[in-house]
């Protein structure tokens, strides 16, 4: 099987679009990221997933902590700068939800402590510990076959 043929069959899955975020030091690190799924309800926990490559596995290492900002549909192009496939043409601005960076305009801002982590292949599974949450009432973004989708009103 090659690497293309398993990626596609990935992209079948119809997902939301997350920005996961971050903040050592006063600085925040967002990415792009919709391998995220709830895992527990008692006790309330969520798996994120984050290539060894990517800059963020360090930076959640290091805080134990993180929040995921589930988009809304007219954040494609945020989706877009923590993917780093395009440029912000302005600074992003982060609000703070119990002092956890959280993405404004999100429609669901989920705040977690890192509860335990887990290396599998070229990825390391954060399970967080879900400490406080944030909803928005408006329709998802939503990614399928490598594309941005919009929910289709029925
Ligand atoms: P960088 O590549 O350095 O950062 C990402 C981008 O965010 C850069 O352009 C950076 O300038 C910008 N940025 C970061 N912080 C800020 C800030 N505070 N203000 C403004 N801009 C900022 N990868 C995974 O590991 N797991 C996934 O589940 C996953 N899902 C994805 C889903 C989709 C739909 C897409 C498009 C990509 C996904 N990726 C996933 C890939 C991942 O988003 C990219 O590889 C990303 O570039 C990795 O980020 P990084 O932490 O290495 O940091």
């Amino acid at each position: 099987m090659d690497d293309r043929q398993f990626r596609n069959a990935m992209g079948k899955f119809a997902t939301g679009v997350t920005v996961v975020a971050t903040g050592a030091a006063g600085e925040v690190h967002g990415m792009t990221a919709n391998a995220f799924m709830s895992v527990s309800l008692h006790p309330k926990l969520v798996v994120i997933s984050i290539a060894e490559k990517a800059q963020m596995l360090e930076k959640i290492k290091k805080s134990g902590c993180f929040s995921v900002n589930i988009l809304a549909a007219d954040q494609q192009e945020l989706s877009m700068i923590f993917a780093g496939q395009t440029k912000s043409q302005q600074e992003v601005v982060f609000e703070r939800l119990e002092g956890i960076p959280v993405l404004p305009g999100a429609i669901a801002q989920i705040t977690c402590e890192v509860s335990a982590e887990y290396v599998e292949g070229d990825h390391t599974l954060f399970i967080g510990r879900v400490t406080h949450l944030h909803l928005e009432d408006s329709d998802p973004l939503i990614y399928f076959s490598g594309k941005y989708r919009r929910l289709a009103i029925e």
